[in-house]
């Protein structure tokens, strides 16, 4: 890797208060400051070994150890019962603003908290560098429940969340998109919070939102297509017959059930499903879309009539040849990765694997398709949308997954060759691949002044 000493003056060594302080080599542990968590050890950890592998400057290890950009809020919210008022902590955090503007998600969880969003923010700037796309990770989020909420109260908490946040994105500034808990009407609420703000209609602010105000076709599967396209590459390379293949899925919200539904179309039998009430197991395979038919009507899934009930720690440990984390994170760790029985594990969720686990899947040879490259296909169709939003193009289904192939197909091939040829497993390798193209990019640019 070429010095940062071209762009830094001789002798300067970046040292960040609280956090790596020029001893970035080491794995983190803690001492992260106002950042800390377990996720975001988790992204900085992972970072740091692939910043190892490749030798990555100390200097620039550390800018990219920590987000660039961090705004925490309070605000009040009103509940129905119009004399409740509850105080909600709302997040943005933009990693880094080297690669154009910042792109990223806006997740609504009862647990999210700064560490969380900000890992959030890391993975998805080396997904865009990855994907070659022009912009750097942000993410957002508020830390409430909403499946606790009406739809008017959703409403009035995202339009207050959007302008607590509103100095901070813009189309040519960042721009968000639906993770989970949220979703295209969230999105809809929060373009239109923008858009009174500046006095006139601004779709190009988010992506993901419904099509009719904007949106891109295709975009609400795109997450879950493109796993099952790098599923498709990924049994190429290990010999499996999809036709013949059985699959667990973790999850049941956007990117699962899209993964699933497209993963039957292949006919891979889904065997395994779950949500946060329960998982559920029929070895003769699920039909997709009575699940997804029930889970229109009641939101839960475990009112299902089929099936047998198991939780979700067991569900990750059923026979299956792919196994699909599309929920949330910390799910394979040290403790299960030795019973895990997938050839495929193909990561729709952020962070669902921890580092203990990557090394008993890469003894026992598991294909991962790691989330920085298994769940990009949602922000590559949101750049898609970024890109007709601004330029006014409208495209066809057809175009969108056709370039959303080709895009997650060279990623792949990148990956996977990196891997072979240094004997890496996919994570690092495709980590190494983003982490180089923003390395490269900051050496370009210089340090100001
Ligand atoms: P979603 O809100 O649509 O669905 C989440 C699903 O997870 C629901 O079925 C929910 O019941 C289930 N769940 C929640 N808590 C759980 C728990 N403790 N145990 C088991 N299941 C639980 O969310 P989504 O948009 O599908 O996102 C899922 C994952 O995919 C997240 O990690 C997200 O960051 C990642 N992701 C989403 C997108 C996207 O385009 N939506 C893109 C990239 C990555």
């Amino acid at each position: 890797m070429q010095s940062s000493r071209d762009a830094v003056a001789p002798g300067d060594v970046v040292r960040a208060n609280g956090g790596g302080g020029g001893n970035s080599t080491n794995l983190v542990n803690g001492n992260n400051g106002e950042w800390d968590s377990p996720m975001f050890r988790l992204a900085q950890n992972q970072f740091l070994l692939a910043a190892e592998i490749m030798e990555l400057d100390d200097n620039l290890r550390e800018r990219l150890l920590f987000p660039q950009r961090t705004l925490l809020v309070s605000f009040p919210f009103r509940r129905d019962e119009y004399r409740q008022v509850e105080t909600v902590f709302g997040y943005r955090v933009q990693h880094i603003l080297t690669m154009g503007p910042t792109k990223g998600g806006i997740r609504y969880h009862h647990d999210v908290n700064l560490g969380e969003v900000s890992a959030l923010a890391m993975w998805m700037t080396w997904k865009c560098a990855l994907m070659n796309l022009p912009f750097g990770g942000a993410k957002g989020g508020g830390r409430l429940d909403p499946t606790d909420l009406s739809r008017g109260e959703l409403q009035r908490l995202t339009r207050r969340y959007t302008s607590e946040i509103i100095d901070m994105i813009g189309p040519d500034r960042d721009i968000p998109a639906p993770d989970m808990g949220t979703d295209p009407q969230v999105m809809a609420w929060l373009m239109d919070t923008y858009s009174q703000q500046v006095g006139h209609g601004v779709p190009e602010v988010v992506t993901g939102k419904p099509v009719v105000l904007g949106g891109s076709l295709g975009r609400k599967e795109a997450t879950g297509r493109g796993l099952v396209y790098l599923i498709q590459k990924a049994a190429e390379q290990v010999k499996l017959d999809l036709t013949n293949a059985k699959a667990v899925i973790q999850g049941f919200g956007n990117v699962a059930s899209y993964a699933a539904e497209f993963l039957e179309d292949l006919g891979v039998k889904v065997v395994g499903l779950s949500d946060v009430t329960t998982g559920l197991y029929d070895p003769a395979g699920f039909s997709v879309m009575a699940v997804t038919d029930h889970i229109k009507q009641h939101k839960r899934l475990d009112s299902y009539p089929g099936g047998e009930k198991v939780s979700n720690r067991e569900l990750l440990e059923l026979p299956c040849d792919i196994l699909v984390p599309a929920a949330i994170q910390n799910q394979i760790t040290g403790e299960n990765a030795g019973r895990i029985q997938c050839r495929i594990l193909a990561e729709g969720a952020n962070g669902p694997t921890t580092l203990e686990a990557d090394e008993i899947l890469s003894e026992r040879e598991v294909f991962v398709l790691p989330n920085v490259l298994g769940n990009s296909g949602g922000v590559i169709v949101s750049y898609f949308e970024w890109v007709q939003g601004t330029q006014n193009y409208m495209w066809s289904l057809e175009e969108i997954n056709e370039r959303l192939h080709k895009i997650l197909t060279e990623a792949f091939h990148r990956t996977l060759l990196r891997a072979r040829r240094d004997g890496l497993n996919m994570r690092t390798a495709a980590l190494i691949e983003g982490i180089r193209r923003v390395a490269e990019a900051k050496l370009s640019q210089g340090v100001f002044p």
